[in-house]
């Protein structure tokens, strides 16, 4: 694992550092849903570590002894500035650049952690949990309440939803974070996945795809130790 993580924006590999990446948990009612979960009436927010970060045009690497791995595409936000009770005025300044993320997801174990009160780490924080595609700069973005975001896995669609079904959506999600923790350049937001969650295989062929702007194909491999 590297050190740091520097996200390519608009094919162009930059120099920023990623800090943290900031998750936000059941931001779609019908994903919420599939996993029997309730509606929140507040954002659930988490994050995962800069060692989780890898790049989603390599292979998937992806633990072989953990149980089930999830995969939960997400619209992910390149921070550029940074973002202290802010309002969505200055949420939407503080958008760089926009990409895809995977938020790997360790579902046993995270089962396990869910019925004893314990934090989510453990399933969500390992190293490669978090592959990023390449970033869009955000002027290529006129309407943040409409993007549209696919995975599709072996060829059938998986998960195929629309930022317009966040419950929280994109600005108030930054600005609310905003008022719990500063965001700083470099910090990612993954802002939620849409329905259709499901377990990888070794063997997987997988491409995502963020509306006509971004099409990104990998594969998975389990690790070998
Ligand atoms: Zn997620």
């Amino acid at each position: 694992m590297t050190a740091v993580f520097s996200p390519v924006i608009d094919g162009v590999q930059s120099d920023w550092v990623v800090g943290k990446v900031v998750c936000v948990g059941r931001n779609y009612a019908e994903h919420a849903k599939e996993l029997n979960n309730p509606i929140p009436s507040h954002p659930i927010l988490f994050m995962k570590p800069a060692s989780s970060l890898v790049s989603m045009d390599q292979p998937l690497v992806i633990p072989g002894d953990c149980g089930s791995v999830h995969h939960e595409l997400e619209i992910a936000l390149l921070i550029g500035e940074t973002l202290t009770n802010a309002d969505e005025t200055q949420a939407e300044k503080s958008i760089a650049a926009v990409g895809l993320a995977l938020d790997l997801t360790l579902r046993d174990v995270q089962a396990t952690l869910k019925e004893k009160g314990h934090p989510w780490e453990r399933a969500k924080a390992f190293d490669g949990a978090c592959p990023v595609s390449e970033f869009m700069s955000a002027d290529q973005f006129t309407n943040w309440s409409n993007i549209p975001l696919q995975l599709t896995r072996n060829g059938h669609v998986q998960q195929d939803g629309n930022s317009a079904e966040m419950l929280f959506p994109i600005l108030p999600l930054l600005a609310h974070i905003s008022q719990s923790f500063t965001l700083n350049p470099g910090d990612i937001v993954l802002t939620g996945t849409p329905a259709g969650v499901g377990p990888l295989c070794a063997g997987d062929q997988l491409t995502a795809r963020l509306g006509k702007l971004l099409e990104v194909s990998t594969s998975v491999v389990t690790a070998t130790h």
